[in-house]
């Protein structure tokens, strides 16, 4: 007999079927995510960002002529992600950081005359894993204190903005970084958080057709105790229904309670504690 789905496979089916994802391998588009770092002044400012990507899958960092060396307190702040420091990139223009790429999105939390159209991070990000599902795309930073030059905004296709407070509308570069990891996880997997492995507890799902044993079971024992009057049924039965749908119950609990009702049912009275062995 074919097997329940588990609610989590339910729910991830029915997500996917409502959010098709931009790409059928997220983890590769992810890959091909190049975050640019340009003229950065601060090492820690580096191991953020290396750490931001590898939180969210990304691993490709550039960086386009840097102030600062990428030493112990850029490891530091990595807290792990090294091996994306170790693989970064060093140029010595933008352009050579864009070789390959089959488009560049430029970060800036201003609008900029002559710069490229802009948009909001969220709005891009599906557009920039269409694109990353047929090329390398490239996210490009500017400066702690001045930004993005204008002609390296220039050589990107798109502005992309993270939609702050325009009184205070600057993040640190990090933090900047850590958003659009984060946005383009989310949108290349659905907005689902990874599978987990089970808990070490948990047992099978329970059967529709033992579900709804146990449901008869439970009337059973409610009308006998006189907690259910089936004349005058009110609406306990459908409220309990609810109630059971929502734990998405497995086997073990359904025995479980099927043992609780049969223990009403023929109650044996207390356990003698000296048959049974001592409690952990
Ligand atoms: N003082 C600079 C900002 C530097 S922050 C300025 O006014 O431009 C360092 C980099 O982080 C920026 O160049 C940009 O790439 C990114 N960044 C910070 N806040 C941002 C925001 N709200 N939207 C988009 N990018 C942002």
């Amino acid at each position: 007999m074919p097997r329940v789905a588990p609610p989590e496979s339910f729910r991830r089916i029915a997500h996917s079927i409502m959010n098709p994802l931009p790409s059928d391998d997220p983890a590769a588009a992810l890959d091909r995510v190049r975050v640019v770092l340009c003229r950065t002044s601060h090492p820690g400012n580096v191991g953020a960002a290396a750490r931001a990507m590898k939180t969210m899958g990304l691993s490709r960092l550039y960086l386009v002529q840097p102030l600062c060396a990428v030493d112990a307190v850029a490891t530091a702040r990595a807290a792990g992600a090294d091996d994306v420091l170790a693989a970064a990139v060093v140029c010595d223009s933008l352009v050579e950081a864009l070789t390959g790429c089959v488009h560049a999105a430029a970060l800036s939390a201003r609008p900029r005359d002559l710069g490229p159209a802009a948009a909001g991070v969220r709005e891009a990000v599906p557009s920039l894993l269409r694109m990353a599902a047929a090329g390398d795309v490239a996210l490009v930073f500017g400066n702690e204190t001045s930004g993005l030059a204008n002609e390296e905004l220039q050589r990107c296709q798109q502005a992309v903005a993270i939609p702050s407070d325009p009184r205070f509308a600057s993040l640190n570069l990090g933090a900047a970084v850590q958003v659009l990891a984060y946005e383009l996880r989310m949108a290349a997997y659905g907005g689902l958080p990874p599978t987990t492995p089970a808990t070490p507890f948990a047992s099978a799902p329970a059967t529709l057709d033992e579900i709804e044993r146990f449901h008869e079971h439970l009337e059973r024992v409610l009308v006998a105790t006189g907690f259910h009057d089936p004349a005058r049924p009110r609406r306990l039965l459908p409220k309990l229904r609810r109630l059971f749908g929502r734990a998405a119950l497995e086997k073990d609990e359904i025995n479980i309670l099927r043992g609780i009702l049969d223990s009403v049912e023929t109650p044996t009275g207390p356990r003698r504690r000296s048959a049974e062995p001592p409690e952990k």
